[in-house]
């Protein structure tokens, strides 16, 4: 007869590492499509985790402007690499979703509703700086006015592991956005990784029930001890700060700065900055006809504000230069996003300063706007 399962929500268990897979084959024998980082083709990627030797063990990643190493130093650790271009995101909100078909029958169009068959993920793996992104986006597609049924079912249904980041990458400043290296909660297990031991905290009755079963005991105070002073320490190893002071006011009240003008000569308006962002969210529609004219299926595709189609409406663009598009993005995210949905549309990942070709970094961006408004 099974023991009866002694730990509640908010207490924290341990796993020795060895017994993780067996985690894994819960989640998957309950019909979750596990998900989590692992190394293809020689980059950091999310795909699907069967095993823990799908996990990036050993790897750590070096994260500056423009520039993104993987480096493989042979340490016994799964989780101390920093994430690379891609995000939950591609999950919960797909680049490209299929929205309706229209088929044309004896002189009429008939209508088809896309079905979402979405699997029920379970993300293993999800930062601090990546569960704020998330619900970030919650704000954005589950609203009081308007849900989006294709997020909303993903969304409800994924099983979240984060995990507790004690590597943070040199482009990293979760700490000044608040919202990591720690995850206090949002997940339904959190986890803390020590040399053979990985520690879990109980988000959740769902995170409590997967647990049901597996080998796990009470974590010792010496354990507990040994997370924090990791997490106090990866709080100090962050690459980089970014004064949050006023940033609605500074955004908004100085939309002619001398500043923005300097971002001409500089950005590319490629917008690998809102791709590879977990926190946008633009999307444009797109219709595709069959050649004898008898089908056409509407897709949602991912967009951009750089991109100059964007904001083309009434015969015009209303941004035509690559400044005003740079400057709309960083005034959303720092701006009219705390007045759209109460929060900062940035979550201090850093993946746009490592990912912008150009080397273009928000936290010198913003500091050069704030000092040329002092002066
Ligand atoms: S704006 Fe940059 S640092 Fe902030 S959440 Fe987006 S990608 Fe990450
Ligand atoms: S800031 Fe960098 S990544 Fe973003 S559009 Fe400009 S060049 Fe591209």
């Amino acid at each position: 007869m099974q023991n009866e399962f002694i730990f509640g929500v908010n207490s924290t268990v341990a796993l020795q590492k060895k017994d993780f897979d067996l985690l894994l084959k819960k989640l998957q024998e309950l019909g979750y499509e596990v998900v989590g980082p692992r190394v293809d083709e020689q980059t950091l990627r999310y795909g699907q985790i069967n095993t823990m030797n799908d996990l990036p063990k050993g790897y750590i990643s070096k994260q500056e402007a423009g520039r993104f190493q993987l480096i493989h130093t042979g340490h016994s650790r799964y989780f101390d690499v920093i994430p690379g271009a891609q995000s939950w995101k591609q999950f919960l909100f797909p680049s490209r979703v299929e929205l309706f078909e229209l088929n044309k029958n004896a002189g009429r169009w008939d209508i088809n509703r896309t079905e979402s068959h979405s699997p029920a993920y379970a993300f293993i793996g999800v930062r601090g700086c990546e569960l704020a992104a998330i619900q970030i986006q919650d704000k954005a597609f589950i609203r009081e006015d308007f849900t989006d049924p294709f997020y909303q079912e993903r969304r409800e249904r994924a099983f979240l592991i984060a995990v507790n980041c004690s590597n943070p990458a040199g482009t990293c400043f979760c700490a000044s956005m608040g919202t990591g290296p720690r995850v206090e909660s949002g997940a339904d297990l959190i986890l803390t990784e020590l040399d053979n031991v990985f520690l879990l905290k109980i988000g959740s009755e769902l995170g409590r029930n997967v647990l049901n079963g597996l080998p796990v005991e009470s974590a010792s105070a010496f354990l507990l001890q040994a997370a924090e002073r990791e997490l106090e320490q990866a709080s100090k190893k962050m690459g980089r700060t970014l004064d949050t002071e006023d940033l609605p006011e500074l955004l908004l009240e100085n939309l002619d700065a001398a500043h923005w003008q300097k971002i001409n000569s500089r950005c590319l308006s490629c917008a690998n900055c809102t791709q590879v962002c977990p926190t946008c969210f633009c999307w444009d529609t797109v219709d595709t006809m069959s050649l004898n004219g008898t089908e056409t299926k509407r897709e949602r595709v991912w967009d951009s504000c750089f991109n100059p189609g964007y904001s083309y409406q009434a015969g015009g663009n209303t941004r035509p230069t690559i400044h005003s598009r740079y400057r709309q993005w960083l005034s959303h995210k720092f701006g009219t996003w705390k007045v759209q949905y109460g929060t900062l549309g940035c979550t201090g990942c850093g993946r746009c300063i490592t990912w912008c070709p150009a080397g273009i970094d928000i936290t010198e961006e913003i500091a050069a706007l704030r000092k040329e408004v002092k002066k």
